[in-house]
């Protein structure tokens, strides 16, 4: 009786493969449409992102509006729906209308990574970080095609606990390919541990709620998929610029099957490599001969702490790309060592 007075009966409405019918709503491959037609699964994907009762809920692409409808039905407080396709409008409009009563819904044709979320959600209270997460909840089947930048874009954020990170530690029910997620999740020594893994790791708690196969969208994807949540960590492994760790991961996950001492070594000019990688790995005790899937999250974030320290004590090597040709970099790190001094 008590989950049945959390639920929002919507009136009846045509269903969700009706509409895609009656407005001709043909999936487009170049904005990665795959559709959720089956309520259990849309519901299931809800329920992995806890109770959302008066909460403030982004769905993101949300198409004809299956999960939309699910989300509804745990009659959030108020729902944006950022979907760029305007296809969609007459069927999420239909979604609108019949929860006009009980939820504030809004519907913005636009790209989600231009969508400000401090405006969406401005009648939210803010928490403190390390208080329990904000009601607000991000919720999407997310189109393949972006889900990845999407990740690192949010985890940016929440590096800097800005956008929809100012509340406090707002919290993602997402889908990714099955791929993914396993990147996402891997733990050291995992085959598919990557640069990816650890980002998410030194973030978030990232857990993997359940595989959704593919032949329950439509059109059916090559690959499964996966539905995650992903919770700000109250203490994030690593207080660094995101732009600095980013760098870091970067240049030693770029040779994987090598000791991490060689990825890392490409930090710095030639003249300084021997030296800086030495003391790279030294700071932050870190076998150098390690390969990178086998360094732990922690020791990721020593490694960043580690090329922190080399930066200030050596600051021409801050703006260092190997991949730049030489003459480049000698004026980028001369400029460097002029504005520190
Ligand atoms: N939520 C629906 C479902 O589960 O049936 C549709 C999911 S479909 C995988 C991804 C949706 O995201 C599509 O409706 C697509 O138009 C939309 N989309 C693609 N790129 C987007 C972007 N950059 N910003 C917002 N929506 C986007």
């Amino acid at each position: 009786m008590a989950a049945a007075k959390n639920v929002l009966r919507l009136p009846p409405l045509p269903t969700t493969r009706d509409l895609i019918r009656l407005y001709r709503l043909r999936a487009l491959r170049q904005l990665s449409q795959n559709f959720l037609l089956d309520e259990r699964i849309t519901d299931k994907i809800v329920r992995a992102a806890g109770n959302i009762k008066n909460h403030f809920v982004c769905e993101v692409g949300p198409g004809p509006g299956s999960i939309t409808r699910s989300i509804i039905r745990k009659a959030p407080r108020r729902l944006i729906v950022v979907e760029k396709d305007p296809r969609f409008i007459p069927t999420l409009e239909l979604l609108q209308e019949a929860c006009k009563d009980r939820v504030e819904m809004d519907i913005e044709i636009n790209d989600i990574r231009s969508y400000n979320f401090e405006v969406g959600f401005q009648d939210s209270p803010k928490h403190n970080w390390c208080d329990e997460p904000p009601p607000i909840n991000l919720i999407g089947n997310l189109p393949f095609s972006v889900s990845t930048n999407l990740i690192i874009r949010w985890l940016n954020a929440i590096s800097k606990k800005e956008s929809a990170w100012s509340f406090g530690r707002t919290t993602m029910t997402l889908t990714f390919q099955k791929e993914v997620v396993e990147r996402m999740i891997a733990p050291v020594t995992h085959k598919q541990r990557c640069r990816l893994s650890v980002m998410c790791q030194l973030w978030c708690d990232v857990q993997h709620k359940f595989t959704i196969p593919g032949k329950a969208f439509v059109p059916k994807p090559d690959v499964d998929v996966g539905v995650v949540t992903l919770i700000p960590l109250k203490e994030p492994l690593v207080k660094l610029p995101f732009e600095l760790v980013e760098k870091v991961l970067r240049h030693i996950f770029n040779m994987r099957q090598k000791a991490s001492r060689r990825g890392g070594e490409r930090l710095f000019p030639e003249e300084l490599r021997d030296e800086l990688a030495f003391k790279l790995f030294h700071f932050a005790d870190v076998d150098p001969t390690a390969r990178p899937f086998e360094v732990t999250t922690e020791e990721f974030a020593r490694l960043c702490y580690a090329y922190k320290t080399l930066c200030e004590e050596n600051p021409e090597i801050v703006g260092f790309d190997h991949r730049m040709p030489k003459k480049k970099n000698v004026l980028i790190t001369a400029a460097a060592a002029t504005a520190t001094t």
